[in-house]
């Protein structure tokens, strides 16, 4: 189903959402629209390192060392700060603000999709600034993400997504946001939160903290959704959010994440931990 459509249904069952989900079919519309004009730069392996790197549970490469197309980057944010200044009033101070700031040239963008990576980096700005760091943060990450995307898609044949079974991704070395069951054995599979690649992990596994005691790792269902879950780790207490594709036709998994807000609650409320959290709601 087409994120517009499925969009509509969402919005339907769970109205309250409906300003969130337009504003993240808003945003992708405009990733999208980036996608065809992307120029990015070859990505370097060592390949002499590959299998040393795998063997010794290395990803293939840093957050930093993807790819930016920063002409590319720099014409979405505008687009990104024009919607976000549509979308909500606290959003649009914020763009008011960001944009004084180029215009006076104390900020440029270029040297922030460099270093945008670096967490420390936007936040020094954004205090710098009075932003507000998350806003600010997701502005910047939304905009190089179609950057990103596409570097992974270009590493996708370098790693072997059904072997790799470590609870980090294998492409960047970042930690999921969601885990996703497929096909009809209920295969399941991490989805990592900078990149967007998903490999391969065991059932019975805590991501977090490598967690394989059936007694300790449990999940969460809410009445009617039986679509996702939410699965459970007593050794760490931390959780990830699962979403079960054998109940579900194909969606976009960060779409499926959005719409379910009150899992998180859920989860929150029995004293458990999201790692990485939802950066849309956050
Ligand atoms: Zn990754
Ligand atoms: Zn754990």
């Amino acid at each position: 189903m087409g994120l517009k459509n499925r969009i509509e249904q969402l919005k339907k069952k769970r109205p309250g959402y409906g300003e969130i989900l337009d504003f993240y079919q808003k945003i992708r519309e405009a990733q999208d629209d980036v996608k065809a004009s992307l120029r990015i730069d070859p990505i370097k392996l060592k390949q002499e390192w590959k299998k040393l790197l795998a063997k010794e549970g290395f990803s293939l490469i840093q957050k930093e060392d993807f790819p930016v197309d920063i002409e590319v980057s720099a014409k979405l944010f505008q687009d990104l700060c024009r919607i976000g200044k549509e979308a909500n009033p606290h959003m649009a101070e914020q763009v008011g603000k960001i944009e004084e700031a180029l215009e006076n040239k104390r900020i440029t963008m270029k040297k922030l999709f460099k270093e945008g990576v670096k967490e420390k980096k936007v936040q020094q700005v954004a205090d710098e600034f009075g932003l507000d760091q998350k806003v600010f943060s997701f502005l910047i990450q939304s905009s190089t993400r179609p950057s990103i995307e596409a570097g992974m898609e270009r590493l996708r044949g370098e790693v072997d997504s059904e072997a790799w079974l470590k609870g980090y991704c294998p492409i960047c070395g970042s930690l999921p946001s969601l885990s996703l069951l497929k096909e009809e054995v209920g295969k399941r599979y991490l989805l990592c939160s900078y990149c967007g690649y998903q490999w391969r992990i065991d059932r019975l596994f805590c991501p977090f903290c490598n967690n394989k005691d059936r007694e300790s790792l449990h999940y969460l269902l809410a009445e009617g959704e039986e679509a996702y879950r939410i699965d459970l780790c007593d050794k760490c207490h931390q959780y990830i959010k699962t979403i079960d594709y054998r109940n579900l036709a194909e969606s976009d998994p960060v779409l499926e994440d959005l719409a379910t807000p009150h899992l998180d609650i859920l989860a929150t409320q029995k004293g458990y931990k999201r790692p990485v959290p939802n950066p849309w709601t956050n």
